[in-house]
């Protein structure tokens, strides 16, 4: 299992809180001490795993819990939100020049699957519509120019330019780019020579390349299997040669996950592509928040405090507090409450996780649903006017009339819609009484 070990060692910090009902200071410090502990043995660099316990720790200190939510979950939620961000957050997208043909520049240690890569890009790219030419410039090892033209022209069927081992790499770029030209292709992706080790010598003939290309994609490959040492190479080649971004390779094995989660935050580059198998289909865009999604393995708990969160968060957005403050509940407000408890709903499947849900039956949420439907109906034939002054209806036959013939419902309903919000406003009224200066309750429990 992929980052096994870096999820066993979360799931140890949530099940500290088990049992406890909210976050504090106190609370919070065993389990950080697992996640520090379960990042260090990933191979996340010191510096990224400080910064990240640094940041989940205000957080879970300095957020209020979102109401129905335990706080191992909200820490969960906390330490995802923080994951997604510490690996670039949106899904780092290949970008192509206007003009014809788009260059991409690979680079890269031996042995990280850069020749892979350069076939598998090719066919990734076919796949998205676009034609390729590949450029074979591992001059050092005849076999990877041999490699290249059986996985390009063979396996992926795209055409490969290849000028053998006596040319240098700037010189067979010139010659490759000139080709791609002439078969006027969208996308020509050069292959480079990897050695065991960076040295000046491989540098400057990166640098001759790049000066001869002029690429919009300059992505040095990276093995993930190498850790933190992943995330250090990048930073080296961006300084060394400016390079947009890296190929995360091999994350299929048993990478602890320190490259995928350190590159982005120690390179400031992001890792746009991820190599997942040895098949030529084995390369697919990085998502940091299926990423984190994978590393933490709780996709429910983090669907659950997302809708939570909805839901409280559109509650907030309705301002009752200041609506019962000016007694000033209307259509408007009744139908934005009944559909926040509606919308609890789509949360059934989850229901059982919320403390003190359980009372709440699936065929209550039903009837809440059917509830607003039918309300829904007869506010929608309202006029702006008696959405706001429910009076104008408790006074007039005749509009009421209306409402029922408008909406297919009988007076009857409609009397009874009437009589609920007058009813509800009387609540409130109540409870300002009980509240004393005007002091109000908190919204969570
Ligand atoms: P290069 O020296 O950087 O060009 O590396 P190669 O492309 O020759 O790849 C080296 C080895 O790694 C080969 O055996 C590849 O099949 C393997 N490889 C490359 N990418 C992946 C990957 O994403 N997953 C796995 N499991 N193996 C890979």
């Amino acid at each position: 299992e992929m980052f096994g070990q870096l999820t066993s060692g979360l799931e140890s910090a949530w099940n500290k809180l088990k049992g406890e009902e909210v976050l504090t200071k106190e609370n919070i410090v065993e389990p950080m001490r697992d996640i520090r502990r379960a990042l260090l043995e990933a191979d996340v660099s010191l510096p990224v795993v400080r910064r990240f316990i640094q940041d989940v720790s205000d957080q879970a200190v300095g957020t209020a819990l979102i109401r129905g939510v335990r706080p191992d979950q909200q820490l969960v939620k906390i330490v995802s939100d923080e994951l997604v961000k510490l690996m670039g957050g949106e899904v780092s997208e290949l970008v192509f020049s206007k003009t014809k043909p788009s260059v991409i520049l690979l680079a890269g240690l031996q042995g990280v699957g850069k020749t892979t890569v350069s076939a598998k890009l090719a066919l990734y790219l076919k796949k998205l519509g676009k034609s390729c030419m590949l450029i074979a410039g591992d001059v050092y090892r005849p076999a990877a120019i041999d490699q290249l033209v059986i996985l390009g022209e063979r396996v992926v069927g795209v055409p490969v330019y290849a000028a053998g081992t006596d040319v240098k790499p700037a010189e067979i770029a010139r010659q490759g780019l000139a080709e791609a030209r002439k078969k006027n292709v969208d996308v020509v992706i050069m292959d480079t020579a990897g050695r065991l080790q960076i040295d000046t010598a491989m540098m400057g003939e990166l640098k001759d390349v790049k000066k001869v290309l002029n690429p919009t994609e300059v992505l040095l490959v990276v093995d993930a299997m190498t850790g933190q040492e992943a995330a250090a190479l990048v930073t080296t080649f961006n300084v060394e040669i400016g390079i947009t971004g890296a190929i995360l390779t091999k994350l299929d094995g048993d990478s602890r996950g320190g490259a995928a989660l350190s590159v982005k935050e120690v390179s400031g580059k992001p890792i746009k592509l991820v190599g997942r198998g040895e098949r030529m289909e084995d390369l697919e865009p990085f998502y940091p928040d299926r990423m984190a999604g994978r590393i933490l393995g709780m996709g429910d708990v983090l669907s659950f405090v997302e809708k939570a969160k909805e839901v409280m968060q559109q509650e907030e957005a309705e301002d009752l507090q200041k609506k019962i403050m000016s007694a000033k509940f209307d259509f408007n407000d009744f139908l934005k409450q009944t559909r926040a408890v509606a919308q609890m709903g789509s949360m059934s499947r989850v229901i059982g996780m919320i403390p003190g849900m359980g009372k709440v039956s699936p065929a209550q949420i039903r009837e809440a649903e059917k509830n607003v439907q039918l309300m829904e109906s007869m506010i929608e034939v309202m006029t702006p006017e008696e959405r706001e002054k429910p009076e104008l209806l408790a006074e007039s036959p005749e509009r009421r009339k209306r409402i029922a013939r408008e909406s297919g419902k009988t007076e009857q309903q409609v009397s009874q819609l009437i009589a609920q919000i007058f009813q509800m406003r009387a609540r409130m009224k109540k409870l300002m009484g009980i509240m004393e200066g005007g002091s109000l309750p908190t919204m969570s429990n």
